[in-house]
Parts: C-alpha cells; sequence; structure tokens
C-alpha cells in the first residue's frame, strides 16, 4: 500500500482540531460542466474528548434514506458537550449517487459498496473508496454504515452485525460489533453472512480490526416515519454504548435472527410479475411458496412457484412488481430468540 500516491481529496475539517466543524471532501472532478469542477461530500467533525472514534456514514448507495437522514439530524442535534470522544458524519458519502437518487454514481457507474480498496487515481467512487479506506478507517475505531432497500428491495427494520472467521480475535471483534447492534435497537437484530463480500466497505473494515455495524431499515427508494426514528434513536445509543456520546443508552427489545447459510437468498431464474404470497415479518416454512411469477407473454401460463429453502422469518423482498432472472425475490432468515442474549453493558 505504500506505494499508492496519495488521496485527491482535500478535506475542509481539520479532523484532529476539538469542537464541531461543519465541511466537505473536495474530490477534483474535471467535466464538460465544470472545467475545474469538484465533487462536494459533506462531512461533519465532532470532537468534544479524547475517547474512541465513530465513523458513521450514508448514502454508500444513494437511493437509501433513514440514514441520510438520521445523520443529517444528527449532524445539526448532537451536542460538543455530549461528545466524549470524535464523531465524523458523512451523510451522502457517494454524493454524485446520493444527489441523483441512484445506487450507483452516476458519473462511473460505481457501486461505492463494491469498489473497495479503491484507488487514488481510479474513478471517482473509487477514489472515494481509497479515501475511506486510507484516511477515515484508520483514525476510525467503531464504523456505523447506514443502508436500506433502496429502489429494488424492501426490508424488515433491522442493524446487523457479520459473522467473523474462527480466530479468537475476529470472535472478540464479533461480540463487540454483536453489543453495538444490540444497543441500536432496531426491531430486529441480524447475525448477517453476506452473498457478495469483495469489495464491500464492511469488508475493507472488518480487515482492519474495526469494530463495524450496518441496518437495513426498509427500502423502495423512501423512508418511513418509523424507520426514521428507528435509525435516529439506534444511532445515538450505538454512540452512547461505544463510549463516544455520554449518556444513558434506552434499553429496547429487539429479535435476533440468524443468516447461517446460501439458503437464506432466493435467487429468481426466470423474469415476470411477481405476487407474493407472504410478506415481510410473516414465519414461513421450508418448501412453502413465497411467490408465483406469471409470464408476461400471455395468459393461459402457469406461473413459476418459488419454494422456501428454509423455515424462518421474511426479512427481505424484492420491491418493484416485475421481476427480471437472477433478482433476489426474498431472503429468509432463522429466529434464533426473542430478546437481547447480548447485554449492550458487553461493550
Ligand atoms: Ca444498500
Amino acid at each position: 500500500m505504500a506505494d499508492l500516491a496519495p488521496s485527491p481529496i482535500r478535506a475542509t475539517v481539520d479532523f484532529d482540531a476539538m469542537g464541531a466543524q461543519h465541511g466537505h471532501l473536495v474530490l477534483p472532478h474535471s467535466r464538460d460542466e465544470s472545467a475545474w469542477g469538484s465533487v462536494m461530500i459533506p462531512v461533519a467533525v465532532i470532537r468534544g474528548g479524547e475517547g474512541p472514534t465513530a465513523l458513521l456514514t450514508g448514502g454508500n448507495h444513494g437511493d437509501e434514506f433513514e440514514g441520510p437522514i438520521a445523520l443529517y439530524d444528527l449532524a445539526l442535534t448532537l451536542r460538543l458537550e455530549e461528545v466524549t470522544g470524535r464523531v465524523i458524519i458523512l451523510p451522502a458519502l457517494n454524493q454524485p449517487a446520493f444527489a441523483a437518487a441512484r445506487r450507483t454514481s452516476p458519473i462511473d457507474g460505481g457501486n461505492l459498496n463494491r469498489s473497495f480498496p479503491g484507488r487514488p487515481d481510479g474513478s471517482v467512487t473509487q477514489k472515494i473508496a481509497d479515501y475511506v479506506q486510507r484516511v477515515l478507517l484508520p483514525m476510525s475505531d467503531v464504523v456505523l454504515d447506514f443502508h436500506s432497500g433502496g429502489k429494488t428491495l424492501d426490508f424488515l427494520p433491522f442493524c446487523a452485525a457479520h459473522v467473523l472467521d474462527d480466530s479468537p480475535d475476529a470472535k472478540a471483534q464479533e461480540a463487540r460489533a454483536l453489543a453495538l447492534v444490540a444497543a441500536f435497537g432496531a426491531p430486529y437484530s441480524v447475525r448477517m453472512r453476506e452473498i457478495d463480500a469483495v469489495g464491500m466497505f464492511d469488508t475493507a473494515a472488518e480487515a482492519m480490526g474495526k469494530v463495524f455495524v450496518t441496518t437495513e431499515l426498509g427500502g423502495g427508494g423512501t423512508a418511513s416515519a418509523r424507520t426514521v426514528e428507528i435509525a435516529r434513536r439506534g444511532c445515538r445509543d450505538m454512540l452512547i454504548a461505544a463510549g463516544v456520546v455520554a449518556g444513558q443508552p434506552e434499553p429496547r427489545p429487539t429479535r435476533w435472527l440468524d443468516m447461517p447459510d446460501a439458503r437464506c437468498f432466493h435467487v429468481a431464474e426466470e423474469g415476470g410479475l411477481i405476487r407474493f404470497l407472504v410478506d415481510l415479518g410473516d414465519r414461513v416454512a421450508e418448501g412453502q411458496v413465497l411467490a408465483l411469477i406469471y409470464p408476461l407473454g400471455r395468459t393461459g401460463q402457469t406461473p413459476k412457484e418459488v419454494a422456501s429453502a428454509r423455515a424462518g422469518l421474511v426479512i427481505s423482498r424484492h420491491h418493484p412488481g416485475l421481476l427480471q432472472p437472477g433478482d433476489c425475490v426474498a431472503v429468509v432468515a432463522e429466529e434464533t430468540g426473542s430478546d437481547a442474549a447480548l447485554s449492550v453493558t458487553d461493550v
């Protein structure tokens, strides 16, 4: 890594200074509309003490809104006197994607969450990933990266941490992350497995030994009053549990779910018109039909059935009414317990 060029991104805030600052990460982007133009990524830094650093990000995918709303609100309402460490807030991390309300960047098509570790001499999206990788992650202890389903998925509201490998260090790191998930106190909490972990922010942070927490809080390319409240309260209580903000977290019940293997994911083999027979939060049996997919071309054809590969709870579903081959139809997770098996005091 030592031979990489410095990042072209310049911060208008001083990450080491005490106090509250609002500024930008300035990423030069020369183009037809603006010869010496820049991408301007909003950033707030609130440092009130020598405690740990939390990196809070939204807009990693630009069509997911609970995180950005919670983080613009937090940057405005978090009082310096409350902060015992340092909070770095980036509500619109992939700013070009966020400004366009798209999952990926309209500049280079980049999916930021598949672009890590990034490149200082790469595309705009790769440059953002590289700055997070080499500048922001090393100064952070705890990372909360907000996600929701975006325009093509819908989720039960949950906070999550990943199942890490079996080494003692990784298991300790996993336990710290799960304790913060408990403190976040979303209605559901998930021990998560990824189907596509290469290039993710999560993977980059975890490989650096950081305590990484994420969410899926709804979807459909919008945000509800309920899911925004889950995001706002969860973020604040997680910061308290992490020792970054003073106060008492408010205990909230959560239902723990596990994603033990690839059978959780149901991928469409054929496209068509999707008719769900179950909704988010429904409990299903192994083999139960989750959805019917009607071919569009003519009437009189039997719809294709999508059967659940496991028993569990439906935590995610495809959002629009039409399906393409390869789309994720639904995710079914295993119920492992009704309430916090982990205490927030375990942090
Ligand atoms: Ca996402």
